[in-house]
């Protein structure tokens, strides 16, 4: 095969896409399945994460319309990914950039927003998405009394999607030439998963498209499937309380729900035996679409493309650490060994 030419980037941004699809070799086969599995491994974007995407985009689309312009400051309202993914690109352009954070997102996310200068204002994780005090009606607050101020409001932008349509899905279409039977992505503000499905399901018309949605939340159809009601959960940056303006039920076929306790597990088990450093809702992902592919029967010649979405750079004192894992009850016996043996 030819050597691709090595290549100077203009700036970090040119960073962003063109993730690698990565087959699983091992726990789809431990489980006795015969279909392929290959995964979309988004923590290389350069902020770590597949929102890397829409941030760049929201900012490059907002500047084409004017309503971005040198010295305008960015307020966000975000799980953190989005926030990671506005501020890589606030520091690389030269924004202001504030996020509004709900608390039981982690401290590494703050973190790295903090390092690319961002400002972060923490806000009740039990608030109503439509109280004054959650995320969302802080971020509306300060808009309205900082000049110059711009919510690119990930929930409700069309670049959103858009992104993931031009790019995350073209790019799987591309890298398999078109063979993907199911597609399976988790869903937050669901840009991710309808754009991507949008594109696929152009360009794959028979391709079957899953999403996956937590127990605690409401953006699973039909609705009896949410039936558990709204509750916290520890899994981040998947599943909300309301269901956001950017997904389009039209794209996806099915909705699977998960736990924390398999979300976990699966991302331990991705990591120790697939070599993936990914982060919890890639775990959600997995274990449902292998849930769905030993239910359904798949077949060897099958094949399936899982989107992980982010890093365990993000987690690394939440599921990487045993304790952590020990004190939330998500172990198992042979777990609990290995704490043992570790930590005495
Ligand atoms: N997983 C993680 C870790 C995320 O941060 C997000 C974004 N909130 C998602 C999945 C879902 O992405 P989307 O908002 O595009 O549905």
């Amino acid at each position: 095969m030819a050597q691709q030419k090595p290549r100077i980037l203009n700036s970090i941004l040119e960073a962003i896409g063109n993730t690698p699809l990565v087959r699983l070799n091992k726990i789809p086969q431990s489980l006795g399945l015969e279909c392929e599995v290959l995964v979309k491994c988004e923590w290389f974007n350069a902020g770590g994460s597949v929102k890397d995407r829409i941030g760049l985009r929201m900012i490059e689309d907002a500047e084409k319309k004017g309503i971005l312009k040198p010295g305008s400051t960015i307020i966000e309202p975000t799980s953190g990914n989005t926030g990671i993914g506005l501020a890589l690109t606030g520091a690389v352009k030269g924004y202001k950039v504030i996020i509004t954070l709900p608390e039981k997102m982690s401290k590494e996310k703050c973190d790295v927003l903090k390092a690319f200068g961002a400002d972060i204002i923490r806000t009740p994780t039990e608030a109503a998405w439509d109280s004054p005090e959650s995320h969302i009606g802080v971020a509306k607050r300060l808009n309205s009394e900082i000049p110059n101020s711009v919510i690119l409001d990930q929930y409700g932008n069309p670049s959103n999607p858009l992104a993931h349509y031009e790019t995350t899905g073209e790019e799987i279409y591309q890298a398999t030439e078109g063979k993907v039977d199911y597609f399976f992505a988790s869903a937050g503000t669901g840009g991710t998963i309808t754009g991507t499905a949008k594109k696929l399901k152009e360009k794959i018309p028979n391709i079957k498209v899953v999403g996956i949605d937590p127990n605690g939340s409401i953006l699973a159809k039909p609705e009896s499937l949410n039936s558990k009601g709204i509750f916290a959960y520890k899994v981040e940056g998947i599943g909300y309380d309301f269901i956001p303006d950017v997904l389009d039920y039209q794209y996806i076929d099915e909705w699977m729900k998960s736990d924390d306790k398999e979300s976990f597990v699966m991302s331990r088990r991705l990591i120790r035996e697939e070599g993936l450093l990914c982060g919890g809702s890639a775990g959600s992902t997995v274990y449902c679409a292998l849930k769905y592919a030993k239910e359904h029967n798949l077949k060897k010649g099958d094949r399936i493309v899982i989107l992980l979405a982010d890093s365990v750079r993000n987690y690394m004192t939440k599921f990487l650490d045993e304790r952590w894992m020990e004190n939330n009850d998500f172990y198992e016996t042979e777990g609990r060994k290995n704490i043992e043996a570790n930590y005495g």
